[in-house]
């Protein structure tokens, strides 16, 4: 496995990062996922516009241009020999003797991109079946809109689920509405046939799959309703799902043991599967 390492391309044992990264003590730094399939990325443009407002929100300078992690991303999918991966993209403020505050100079950013091979048929195994979620309180800071490398929240919340033989941790706010999954947005069919998902604010990452499943939506006639719903609203939803970019649209069928609308994945979501993979194919041809 190759991966890249501050403008090197490098056999991953041979790969390093210092012990004084401020990424390692402090978590001060932002990641990207990006999926590639068929050798093409997905959704590229929405993740660097992220990427640059993750980085804007920690005063870490870009490192490097958009069209420079095209290249290196390409060239990683070409050197690991990749048509289907998840390329992980993380940029860290740098090293710098340990003190909180931001180094007065200003070090150079560290980057680091690993390769993952992607499992297309696993994926639409998980869609055709659907998947089931526990419920989980959100212990996260305030700022999750940043996709920052400081996940313990998002960690214990999916390992939760884990235990529980749950595939996701739906976080639950102080006030009882879910904000989001560990590693995905939350969606609900309600009662009355809305779609719904909880609004953009400082409490919930703004996912690129969450925006292009509400565009296709919108286009389809069922455009989302920004709010928030609760465990019990989602339980007794017509249906449920997830989002994300590995997930694409995946049904949720179980809610802490009880099974949403039939227990199987409804027309709304099966509808934006297929839309949502219409799309996927019109971006990378799969
Ligand atoms: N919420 C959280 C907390 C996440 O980690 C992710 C995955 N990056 C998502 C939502 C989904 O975002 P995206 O569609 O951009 O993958």
């Amino acid at each position: 496995r190759i991966v890249y390492v501050n403008g090197q391309f490098l056999p991953r044992a041979h790969a390093s990062v210092s012990i004084e990264d401020r990424g390692y003590q402090f978590s001060d730094g932002v990641y990207e996922v990006c999926l590639f399939l068929n050798g093409k990325p997905l959704d590229f443009h929405l993740h660097m516009d992220r990427l640059d407002r993750s980085l804007a929100a920690l005063s870490i300078n870009p490192p490097m241009g958009r069209g420079a992690f095209k290249v290196v991303m390409d060239q990683m999918m070409r050197r690991n020999r990749l048509r289907d991966a998840t390329i992980y993209l993380q940029i860290t403020r740098g090293v710098a003797r340990r003190d909180h505050a931001f180094p007065a100079f200003p070090p150079a950013p560290a980057i680091v991109m690993a390769a993952q091979r992607f499992n297309v048929a696993a994926l639409r195994e998980k869609q055709k079946a659907g998947v089931a979620v526990i419920s989980t309180p959100d212990l996260r800071w305030k700022r999750c809109d940043i996709k920052t490398v400081s996940l313990l929240g998002n960690v214990l919340a999916k390992q939760a689920a884990r235990e529980a033989g749950a595939l996701e941790g739906w976080m639950v706010d102080a006030q009882g509405f879910v904000t989001e999954g560990s590693s995905s947005t939350a969606w609900i069919v309600d009662q009355q046939g809305r779609l719904r998902t909880r609004r953009l604010a400082k409490d919930i990452l703004p996912g690129i799959t969450r925006h292009v499943v509400g565009d296709i939506a919108a286009n389809a006639q069922i455009a989302p309703v920004e709010e928030p719903f609760t465990i019990a609203e989602a339980q007794s939803a017509k249906e449920a799902f997830i989002a994300s970019t590995t997930s694409s649209v995946t049904p949720v069928t179980q809610i802490d043991g009880v099974p949403v609308g039939d227990g199987t994945p409804g027309p709304v979501t099966r509808d934006l599967i297929d839309r949502h993979w219409r799309h996927v194919l019109r971006e990378t041809g799969y």
